[in-house]
């Protein structure tokens, strides 16, 4: 879900200017990508073993914290207000 992210080259300036997402439990603004894990029955799946699927998403280093989809727009959106401020 985050594969796009760093493709398009962007402006020194422009990256300079661009705020850090922070954390919104501890503040921290480094993080990892981790996978959970979902699993499919072979029921649902249709097929003769149950199906693992990985699911990408976003830890904080500082507090562990895995990220939810909608936590992690939340902190964007927080990220993006802080730019008009300066
Ligand atoms: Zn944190």
């Amino acid at each position: 879900m985050f594969e796009n992210t760093q493709q398009i080259p962007i402006d020194k300036k422009i990256l300079d200017a661009a705020n850090f997402v922070t954390c919104f439990k501890c503040g921290s603004e480094e993080f990892r990508s981790v996978e959970k894990i979902k699993v499919i029955s072979k029921i649902a799946a249709g097929s003769k073993t149950d199906m693992l699927v990985p699911i990408s998403a976003m830890q904080c280093i500082g507090c562990k914290h895995v990220f939810t989809d909608g936590e992690m727009n939340d902190m964007i959106e927080v990220a993006k207000m802080e730019i008009t401020k300066h």
